[in-house]
């Protein structure tokens, strides 16, 4: 068990888009699975810099790949009410948890640093998806984009995450996935993901810095979540985190980590090349928030050092 006895996370605040993207070569649905294809991601870009001179572009986690078809309709509903024993059970429960924890969480962090909360959507999908930032297929994985302020996600990268990129699973890992994106809608809100210079690649750029800070975010808040109290139930998220479950967060922060993929996929590394920084970098980061660390000790944009 990891969410506390007696929770119950809300319902109506997690869209669900089904089946989209099914076509010709598309994949639909069958990630789930745990299929994976070759190729590479797809993510169309369809406005950014041209049109208002900022990066409007979608921070992508997916390191995925895989020819999933972009576009076609997709069936939308929205997520009902979950228990917490369902919670503990069902990606989908944990994801509305996990939401609902988030939102409680920031919405109380961000008024003290003198900025509002605003809820981002959520959409978990399979197949493809159109949004603020372009037409995205699930092989896209995870990712935040700043012009609808939503994250996307297809729950199905979970079984990539602990399959094809060797994290141990676990129910905090998905935790730590879902709060790193919405540590990007974070940096969007408080100004961070602005100031980013968001093309550039390499350990010490502005890309690698917008991860390791939403890493380190995400550790704020699963570092809080045996202590934050659902107002909606008076019952905290969690139960204290084991030594277990956070060897779990700490393994998927790893299998994330640039060095790992590229040793992973072509035997050399090359740090030139980093956009979400080093297996070594992300855990770190993580752990900086995890153990206490404010909002200002997780701004690796202005970090000294990385
Ligand atoms: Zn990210």
């Amino acid at each position: 068990m990891t969410f506390q006895d007696g929770g119950r996370f809300g319902g109506g605040r997690v869209r669900s888009q089904r089946g989209g993207g099914r076509g010709p070569g598309g994949r639909g649905g069958g990630r789930r699975g745990g299929a994976v294809g070759g190729g590479v991601g797809v993510i169309v870009v369809l406005i950014g810099y041209l049109v208002f001179g900022q990066d409007l572009s979608p921070v992508v986690d997916g390191l995925s790949s895989g020819g999933g078809t972009v576009g076609g309709a997709a069936q939308e509903q929205l997520l009902g009410e979950c228990t917490a024993e369902q919670a503990n059970t069902t990606r989908e429960c944990r994801l509305v948890a996990t939401v609902d924890a988030n939102d409680t969480y920031w919405g109380e962090v961000l008024p003290s640093l003198g900025v509002g909360y605003v809820e981002p959507d959520v959409v978990e999908f399979t197949g493809g998806v159109d949004t603020g930032c372009g037409a995205a297929s699930s092989a896209t994985g995870p990712f935040y984009c700043p012009a609808d302020q939503t994250v996307y996600l297809d729950l199905g990268f979970y079984d990539d995450l602990q399959g094809r990129f060797g994290a141990s699973g676990g129910s905090l890992a998905q935790i730590y996935v879902l709060s790193h994106e919405f540590g990007h809608h974070i940096e969007q809100l408080t100004g961070l993901m602005d100031a980013a210079q968001r093309g550039g690649t390499g350990p010490e750029s502005d890309s690698v810095r917008i991860e390791l800070t939403a890493d380190c975010l995400a550790g704020m808040l699963v570092g809080h979540l045996a202590s934050t109290v659902d107002p909606d139930t008076g019952v905290t998220y969690l139960e204290p985190i084991t030594e277990q479950e956070l060897a779990d967060a700490l393994s998927a922060a790893s299998a994330v980590g640039d060095d790992r993929i590229q040793a992973q996929a072509t035997g050399t590394v090359n740090p030139e090349a980093w956009t979400h920084g080093s297996s070594e970098q992300r855990q770190r980061w993580f752990t900086v928030g995890y153990t206490g660390g404010s909002f200002d000790e997780c701004n690796a944009l202005d970090a000294a050092e990385l």
